[in-house]
């Protein structure tokens, strides 16, 4: 049910059991799970923003600084019901299993939990977003298209890989009825600007609307789910409070902001009408990619990333005609397009780039947030050398060949491309010393306050992060009933 701040005022004295702060994909999904788990429970879902998208004066605690790289606090997230999903593309794929290894050179962290243990919660977040299969496989466009995808071999360097699309699920507008109906009391206009400890609880949290009035809130337990940015601006916040908490004094608190970034290295020229654009069959609309197989990114110390082929329908060569009338080639150069390429790459989560909190503030009086997104050169030079290395194994497989533009490394990293993806300044860790919440996702040494965003991503892989997001919530939500 929906009820508004001042509704809440004589149910709010008896502590809720849980309080969601924040309605985007995370809330909206944590909020419905935990309701459907644990019928007799009191549950709050406090959201800042309101039904419609926001008007400048509410987008006003969004705002903040930008050093480094350029990046947009405002046009990377929405603040209203259903979050940033108003704005999402609905790319979705799980993270591959070696993106929850630790690797020496390309990054030093992994996961502390497997991907076995998010796996089944994968499927249900397939369900959440509307994907119509959770199958992830490149069988589907095999059967469908048969010859139209490059054959690696399974001792290749690369392999194929398959995105779904969801329609995009626009939380807010999909959800809105089923938390209507739901036993949870979602709150609109209201934003969470403060909180009350004792000890390691968090006891309450302070809700204010934007005309300045506000209702304490008690609670028993309670979840950041404001989005990556936000809920690690309110870790910080809480930092000044409650230093003895040892997750908000650790040294990650705000660190390891990563974004995915693209890069252009090139154009392969290969056979005319391969499949690796969006196909849409019964299991719903995918898309194959090439990316570097696990053993090579192990061997190599590479960044995971994904490589998008787009059909120009061109024919140009690469090479001169003289070399395609060559038959050592392997192809004859007939039916052959120029296919250009953009990879998606994965960040190392770099102790330079983060959030930290400014000395304005805002409408609100909390100090706003600063960003300051730094990308390695290193994550550049690594999505140079697989479409380097992509470009000779099409050679060598006989199958076409490779044109390498020039890829200014520093140029890149001055001004990358963010794809939106706010992820690492409140990593998973075993401890502390390592990261800002534990294995549940409860800060370490809080007693219950935990954090459901893709600011707990310790590494990113090159997967959109909203599908793992929705794992999480419902892997979360199996932990609370549980706890
Ligand atoms: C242009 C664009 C394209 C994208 N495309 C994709 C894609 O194709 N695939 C993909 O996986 N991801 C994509 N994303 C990212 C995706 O939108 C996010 O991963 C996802 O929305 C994160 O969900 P969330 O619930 O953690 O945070 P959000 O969606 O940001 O929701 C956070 C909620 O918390 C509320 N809130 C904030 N502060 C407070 C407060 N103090 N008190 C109460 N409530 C508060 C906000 O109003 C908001 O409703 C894209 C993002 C953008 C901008």
């Amino acid at each position: 049910m929906f009820s508004t701040l001042d509704q809440l005022t004589a149910d709010a004295r008896s502590p809720f059991d849980l309080v969601i702060l924040g309605a985007g994909p995370a809330g909206i999904t944590l909020a419905l799970e935990a309701a459907r788990r644990q019928p007799g429970w009191r549950i709050l879902l406090a959201e800042a923003g309101g039904f419609e998208p926001p008007t400048p004066a509410e987008r006003d605690a969004y705002e903040g600084e930008s050093t480094g790289a350029p990046y947009s606090l405002l046009a990377t997230r929405l603040r209203y019901f259903g979050g940033t999903s108003g704005h999402w593309g609905g790319w979705c794929r799980p993270l591959d299993r070696i993106d929850f290894e630790a690797r020496p050179n390309a990054r030093t962290v992994g996961w502390p939990i497997s991907h076995d243990s998010l796996a089944a919660h994968y499927e249900a977040a397939a369900r959440q977003v509307e994907l119509s299969s959770n199958d992830f496989g490149t069988e589907v466009i095999r059967e469908q298209h048969p010859g139209r995808l490059i054959e690696w071999g399974d001792a290749g360097l690369f392999r194929n890989q398959l995105f779904r699309f969801s329609p995009p699920t626009r939380f807010g507008k999909r959800y809105r009825d089923a938390v209507s109906e739901s036993a949870v009391t979602a709150v609109l206009g209201a934003t969470a600007t403060d909180y009350l400890w004792n000890g390691n609880r968090v006891t309450g949290v302070m809700l204010k609307s934007a005309d300045g009035g506000g209702r304490q809130i008690a609670a028993k337990r309670v979840v950041l789910a404001m989005g990556g940015i936000e809920s690690s601006r309110h870790l910080l916040l809480m930092q000044r409070q409650q230093a003895s908490v040892a997750g908000l004094s650790s040294h990650w608190n705000g660190v390891g902001f990563a974004d995915h970034f693209g890069v252009r290295p090139g154009a392969l020229w290969l056979t005319a009408g391969l499949g690796y654009h969006r196909h849409e069959n019964d299991s719903g609309p995918h898309m194959a990619v090439i990316s570097p197989a696990e053993a090579a990114l192990r061997e190599r110390d590479w960044n995971n990333s994904c490589m998008l082929l787009e059909a120009t329908g061109r024919s140009e060569a690469p090479v001169p005609q003289n070399y395609v009338m060559n038959r050592g080639l392997g192809f004859s150069g007939r039916d052959m397009w120029l296919y250009d390429v953009q990879m998606i790459a994965e960040p190392r989560p770099g102790p330079d780039s983060r959030i930290s909190l400014a000395e304005s503030v805002d409408s609100f009086g909390l100090p706003r947030t600063h960003i300051n997104w730094q990308v390695d050169t290193r994550d550049v030079d690594s999505a140079k050398a697989q479409f380097a290395e992509l470009c000779l194994e099409v050679g060598r497989l006989g199958i076409g060949r490779g044109r390498m533009d020039p890829v200014d490394a520093s140029a890149v990293v001055a001004s990358p491309t963010p794809a939106c993806h706010h992820m690492g300044t409140a990593r998973m860790s075993v401890s502390a010393a390592d990261g800002v919440v534990d294995e549940q996702l409860r800060v370490h040494g809080s007693d219950n306050l935990y954090v459901l965003s893709s600011a707990v991503f310790p590494c990113f892989g090159f997967s959109n992060p909203t599908l793992t997001i929705c794992a999480l919530a419902f892997r979360l939500a199996e932990h609370l009933e549980a706890a």
